[in-house]
């Protein structure tokens, strides 16, 4: 039984390693203009539609490009055989998989490389043309994920087949360029959400219920923001702009702490639930393209309250109650969604907040460009353990007991 895990194992292994291989030899071809050289051709095939633009360059990017990438992955897949059989490691040829693994990829290169018919429909999954009937996956590589290494952000998006290289490097998801709109911007955290985003080389707009433009005190000078001010119960009225919006992060939200009314009450779930559904309803009405399928994201900040209590009622009422209807609407989303899981950090509204909501907000983009699709800050390690474990239930009793109905 141990000889099986260990050769199970052993092949997983090297066909990971082969694959973390690829994607350095990857980052090394856009960062060492020598080998972009060759690697350039494989960004001249397609246009944004993955159509190759002339059957010449097609072939031509197969020789320079993707068959010396098999051939890499292939000598270095060899190197752990070495190792293994010089230490007389028992079932060391088994290692030979991340080599075997690697030439199936060189043979498939050769074939499309020599132009034979439909060699691309079988070897080359990522790069087919038509419309996109996924979003961007989470760890295999699909096409709207592959899309954006071509036509969002070359700097990014390297992994070829797992994403563990780029969830590792933070290059799973790019900033770069993106329209940025931030909700709640006139709060402490929103604050910070805009500078961290403006080092990132986001274009930020800044959502704001206060009729003042915000400008952001960026350490020596002063950056004035696009601000759009609007109000709960209007947000139709936003359609317009987040046309133009490739993320949103919707941030807004109201603690009426130890209060009970019933006017507190609707108010409560009025700002932190339906508010925020409705924003993101109107979000997804805007994703109409291929390329908004594949970066268009909104984010959500549901908070830590959905598992935790928060010693405010209301705000963890409907606090949750957002979360929930979020983890519902997520499953028939057209674009990637993620949750924001924050504890208690230091604002106006909570003084004694222990993290900083810079720190806060670093964490929120540092992991966000690892593709964590809920996004957990806080220094409680049992969310770690408990919001992880409620989210895949809760959405599999959903996922259950509702269907997708598409009227
Ligand atoms: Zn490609
Ligand atoms: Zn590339």
């Amino acid at each position: 039984m141990t000889d099986i895990v260990f050769i199970i194992t052993l092949c997983l292994g090297l066909i990971v390693w082969v694959e973390i291989v690829r994607d350095f030899y990857h980052i090394l071809a856009h960062n060492w203009q020598a080998l972009y050289r060759f690697h350039n051709w494989h960004h001249r095939v397609f246009n944004s539609n993955f159509n190759p633009v002339s059957q010449e360059i097609y072939r031509k990017a197969h020789w320079y490009n993707d068959v010396p990438e098999a051939l890499v992955m292939m000598f270095f897949g060899t190197i752990p055989v070495i190792i293994l059989w010089s230490f007389n490691v028992d079932y060391w040829w088994f290692a030979e998989s991340g080599f075997f693994y690697s030439s199936f990829f060189l043979l498939g290169a050769i074939f499309r490389g020599s132009g034979l018919p439909n060699m691309d429909k079988i070897t080359d999954l990522t790069h087919h043309p038509g419309q996109f009937s996924s979003l961007p996956a989470q760890w295999f590589i699909n096409r709207p994920y592959h899309w954006r290494h071509h036509f969002d952000n070359q700097k990014a998006y390297y992994s070829g087949t797992l994403a563990l290289v780029d969830k590792v490097m933070g290059t799973a998801l790019s900033l770069k360029g993106k329209t940025v709109g931030v909700t709640g911007a006139s709060g402490t955290l929103g604050i910070e959400i805009l500078k961290i985003l403006h080092l990132n080389q986001a274009k930020i707009v800044a959502f704001s219920s206060k009729n003042k433009s915000i400008t952001l005190d960026m350490n020596g000078y002063d950056l004035p923001v696009k601000t759009l001010i609007w109000e709960v119960g209007k947000e139709h009225e936003l359609i317009n702009e987040l046309l133009k919006i490739d993320i949103l992060i919707i941030n807004h939200g109201i603690n009426v702490n130890s209060k009970r009314s019933i006017e507190f009450i609707k108010e409560s779930y009025e700002v932190n639930t339906f508010s925020s559904c409705r924003l993101m309803e109107l979000f997804f009405q805007t994703i109409k393209t291929n390329r908004d399928k594949a970066c268009k994201e909104v984010w959500i900040n549901t908070s830590e309250a959905e598992v935790m209590p928060a010693f405010s009622p209301l705000y963890e009422l409907s606090k949750r109650a957002l979360g929930n209807l979020v983890t519902l609407r997520r499953l028939d989303a057209p674009c990637i969604v993620r949750k924001l899981i924050l504890g208690p950090f230091k604002s106006k509204l909570n003084p004694i907040g222990i993290m900083s909501a810079n720190w806060v907000a670093k964490q929120i983009i540092k992991n966000a460009k690892k593709d964590c699709r809920n996004i957990i800050v806080t220094i409680n390690p049992v969310i770690f353990l408990i919001f992880p474990l409620k989210e895949f239930f809760q959405s599999l009793y959903f996922k259950i007991f509702t269907y997708k109905n598409s009227n």
